[in-house]
């Protein structure tokens, strides 16, 4: 089956294009082209070469735009370009943001096609304002530009390595969305042991095209868009949309997290499937009217995402009690007690931001301890149940009280699943390689009792952010399920029981 029916609904290369007309019409590919004994017409994708006349001859067949891409670059991959380009056009479309405005999008590392910012323009009729690190690539993007006469729509501005949005948006200037293709890498050895993919997967067809300089970068992907998600921070609602391509799946939901604690309204994510690559798409927001989710976007049934379980604090009385640090304070001493591992990823004075990793579960534990000292026989917990006629969904699985934390989409969720394994593709066309990884371990678990053993380097039983904020004179707790065997019900459960034994 192919992966190709996973594209974009609106991507022209759903259909792939045909490549006898391709190699009748334009001498370019022609060259590069050979035919089977089948009479099939095909090119050597292991090949930069012919896949850069490839990917010129559709842009210039599909786009009419002439590109010149250096052999030592990245030759991009059109598929995902476009995918990544549909998406945010979706995202503002569905927000409205550009009712009754122009479009100004920044493209973070533009390489030497220009490439996003050519297809906005021309295709969209959006503003780019392109960066990009690289001497040579910022000559050959500038070059690109002028000789498409986009000159009005697109400026490629030359930045330094450590710079990523500050310093880059013009003062004053509102920009509609940011987007970024980052190196996928922290070393020259990640990409040359990049196919860790799973065994029965097949490895891309095309050969890696690109330099080191925009395959690597100091700490990965990771610590780039980590730095982009804090200058995003400081930069606000001066940008409507933030976005970034990410290479690694298991890297996803670690970033949803950082986003989550950096205080954005709203976040997302999305796949890009095409040929025998998946990337992801992530998207957020500090602008409440701004989405990050289109409905009805086939991957998008498949997010993971969904609003995070919130838990507003009462007041009890005693004023100093009920502060940031005491609130804060109490939570640690009961994720201490409950054997989490909890990762402090922002502070500020109104929100204390973690992420909390548990590796097997000890809040039902807790609740099975705290039962037997009660002296509770185990049928009577049973008739308990029963007798309220509630199933253990209706009670939470530790039968506590009926919740009092909300969810907008309640705490039950078919996504806690093992994740969707996508059929093989069979690409007629070339899709980027070299970032290989589908990244996350396989899920390897055993269960004794109800405490999940995993292996090293499997998922975790949950790990999810974990919010604690000041709002006006309240005090909330927020945590989102960001992966793990148990599903998102495990994060209900653990507020639950946070919100049973904080003490102030
Ligand atoms: N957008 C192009 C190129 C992506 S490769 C495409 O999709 O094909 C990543 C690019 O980011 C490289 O060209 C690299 O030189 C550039 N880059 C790395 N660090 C950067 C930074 N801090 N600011 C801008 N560009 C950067």
């Amino acid at each position: 089956m192919s992966m190709n029916k996973f594209m974009h609904p609106r991507n022209i290369y759903k259909t792939p294009p045909n490549f006898k007309e391709l190699a009748i019409k334009y001498p370019e590919f022609r060259k590069h082209s050979k035919q089977e004994l089948s009479g099939k017409t095909t090119i050597d994708f292991k090949d930069p070469a012919a896949l850069r006349a490839l990917t010129t001859t559709l842009l210039l067949k599909d786009f009419n735009l002439t590109v010149e891409i250096p052999l030592n670059r990245l030759v991009p991959t059109l598929p995902l370009r476009l995918n990544y380009l549909l998406w945010i056009e979706d995202l503002i479309v569905a927000s409205k943001l550009g009712v009754s405005r122009e479009i100004h999008g920044i493209d973070i590392g533009t390489g030497a096609s220009c490439i996003y910012p050519l297809l906005a323009a021309k295709t969209k009729g959006w503003r780019m304002l392109a960066t990009e690190i690289d001497e040579e690539s910022v000559g050959c993007a500038q070059r690109n530009v002028l000789a498409n006469d986009l000159g009005h729509e697109i400026e490629v501005k030359r930045v330094d390595a450590d710079v990523i949005l500050n310093g880059v948006i013009d003062e004053g200037k509102q920009y509609t969305f940011t987007m970024c293709n980052p190196p996928f890498y922290g070393s020259e050895k990640d990409v040359i042991t990049s196919d860790n993919r799973s065994s029965n997967r097949k490895p891309p067809s095309n050969s890696p095209t690109g330099s080191m300089g925009e395959l690597v970068v100091d700490g990965g992907e990771v610590n780039f868009i980590r730095n982009m998600i804090s200058d995003s921070e400081a930069l606000g609602t001066r940008v409507s949309l933030y976005t970034t391509m990410v290479g690694h799946k298991s890297n996803v939901n670690l970033l949803k997290g950082e986003i989550a604690a950096a205080g954005a309204c709203n976040y997302g994510s999305y796949e890009f499937c095409q040929g025998r690559t998946t990337r992801w798409g992530l998207a957020w927001t500090f602008k409440d009217s701004v989405k990050t989710m289109v409905d009805g976007l086939v991957a998008n049934k498949k997010s993971k995402l969904k609003p995070p379980f919130s838990y507003v604090l009462p007041k009890g009385g005693d004023d100093e009690a009920y502060s940031l640090e005491t609130v804060v304070e109490s939570l640690k001493e009961i994720i201490n007690r409950l054997e989490l591992q909890c990762k402090e990823v922002k502070r500020t004075k109104v929100m204390h931001g973690f992420t909390v990793t548990a590796w097997r579960n000890t809040w039902s534990k807790q609740r099975h301890k705290r039962r037997v000292a009660q002296g509770k026989s185990k049928e009577e917990a049973g008739e308990e149940a029963g007798g309220r006629g509630q199933g253990p969904e209706a009670q939470g699985e530790d039968g506590c009280e009926p919740l009092a934390v909300s969810n907008p989409e309640g705490s039950k969720d078919s996504s806690s699943s093992p994740p969707n394994k996508r059929p093989r593709l069979e690409t007629e066309l070339p899709v980027d390689s070299g970032s290989g990884s589908r990244g996350g371990a396989e899920l390897q678990s055993s269960s004794r009792g109800d405490t999940f053993v995993m292996d090293k380097g499997g998922l975790p039983l949950l790990k999810a952010s974990l919010v604690v904020k000041c709002v006006s004179s309240d005090i909330i707790l927020e945590m989102a399920w960001l992966e793990g065997l148990s599903g998102r019900d495990a994060v209900h459960q653990v507020l639950q029981f946070f919100k049973n034994n904080l003490k102030l």
